[in-house]
């Protein structure tokens, strides 16, 4: 008999997708008595567990012939039109996706060819990066900081090639947690205009802001300005419970269409069940939820910030979010958070190195910390670990 070497036998498209070295590191997080700063998991406490246990007894038993059945590829109708009120828009405008992690991988289905250019900032959702990366664009990067993509950069690269989407986080980016300012968000409306540029807005953390308004989103802001480039993408993965994995992509009716059709050879549609829940559960008592929400985490991220101003050596920098999930931190030139990663472990406290989050490399010296997980106690002492941890590397 012939032995099978399952590698030849792969396509191109699976050779692009590689293990990446950093969630074989993440495995060693999962060591019992490990404090991990490392996924991106929103608070457990704030999951509607009662509630969601209540609500889907009774959907099956009133509705089990359609919660059970398939459905349609746009999603169940009522979530769509409730979403389209949300937004400001048409229900023909909107296709719930199984996550937004779907959408991002329906946009390199749609809009990449290999070869493509896409550009995004660096650095940018490792998520989006892997989704792209299968469709073999060139990526194209942009720094991003605290007060997200440097524009200039960004006008030089956009005057030097017109890139198929460009692809941005403005609201409490993962994982630099920046966050654009209204003027920047006006500006850079104005390039994609000038240019017919498509922009994808991730806005997964569009709800988690700390002061008193979020700021308007880009989609918003092209819809004042009659610019149809913007397509939008959020979740309810962060302000529900992201195992429902029920997302959704809002753009012009073409697009939707294009997405529709895409997204049937993926999964035909978003598990219905799932689907009637979502809309259930944000019907009623919506605002309030995103008021826990948003108090909860302001106090997560106050007790990192208030921890690490204590126990951080100067050299390092970190970054004081107005909002989302992360606290991002540069360690000094010439130091790795990899190395640091190892050491911290020993000390039994985990984050991920920021390498990944950057498309074309750097960034070795960054890394993100997700206050989303755990309670105040365990924050403070995650964190006089890490700082145990870096003064030793700096010792070094
Ligand atoms: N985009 C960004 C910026 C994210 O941070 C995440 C999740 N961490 C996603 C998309 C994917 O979210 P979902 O659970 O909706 O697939």
């Amino acid at each position: 008999m012939k032995t099978l070497d399952w590698n030849t036998l792969f396509g191109e498209r699976a050779r692009r997708i590689q293990a990446s070295t950093i969630r074989e590191l993440l495995k060693l997080t999962q060591r019992p008595g490990v404090l991990s700063f490392a996924g991106g998991l929103p608070a457990p406490e704030l999951f509607p567990k009662e509630e969601a246990a209540a609500k889907a007894a009774e959907i099956l038993r009133q509705k089990g012939e359609v919660a059970l059945q398939y459905g349609p590829t746009e999603g169940y109708f009522p979530l769509r039109a409730w979403v389209a009120e949300w937004l400001g828009v048409s229900p023909e405008e909107v296709l719930i996706t199984t996550g937004s992690q779907q959408a991002l991988d329906l946009l390199g289905k749609v809009f990449l060819d290999e070869g493509s250019p896409v550009l995004l900032e660096a650095p940018s959702y490792m998520g989006a990066i892997q989704a792209f990366r299968a469709y073999g664009p060139r990526f194209l990067t942009v720094p991003a900081g605290e007060e997200g993509p440097d524009l200039k950069a960004l006008e030089e690269a956009l005057n030097q090639e017109y890139p198929r989407f460009l692809y941005l986080i403005p609201s409490f980016q993962n994982p630099s947690g920046g966050l654009m300012p209204l003027e920047a968000r006006r500006r850079l409306l104005e390039m994609a205009m000038e240019r017919g540029l498509v922009v994808v807005e991730d806005d997964a953390y569009r709800e988690l802001y700390f002061g008193e308004s979020r700021l308007p989103s880009l989609f918003e802001l092209a819809r004042e300005a009659g610019y149809p480039g913007v397509i939008y993408l959020s979740s309810f993965s962060k302000v529900l419970a992201p195992g429902l994995r029920v997302a959704f992509v809002v753009a012009r009716p073409e697009v939707i269409l294009k997405f529709t059709q895409a997204k049937q050879g993926v999964d035909l549609h978003t598990p219905v069940l799932n689907q009637i829940l979502v809309h259930e559960l944000v019907k009623e008592g919506f605002p309030e939820r995103l008021d826990r929400i948003r108090t909860t985490y302001k106090a997560k991220a106050q007790a990192m910030l208030e921890a690490l101003d204590r126990e951080m050596p100067k050299e390092v920098a970190y970054t004081r979010p107005k909002g989302g999930m992360f606290v991002w931190m540069t360690l000094p030139e010439g130091l790795s958070a990899e190395a640091l990663f190892r050491q911290a472990l020993e000390e039994n406290v985990a984050f991920v190195p920021g390498g990944p989050f950057f498309a074309n490399g750097g960034g070795e010296n960054t890394l993100r910390l997700s206050y989303a997980t755990m309670d105040r106690e365990r924050i403070q002492e995650g964190i006089r670990r890490l700082g145990k941890a870096v003064k030793g590397l700096l010792a070094t």
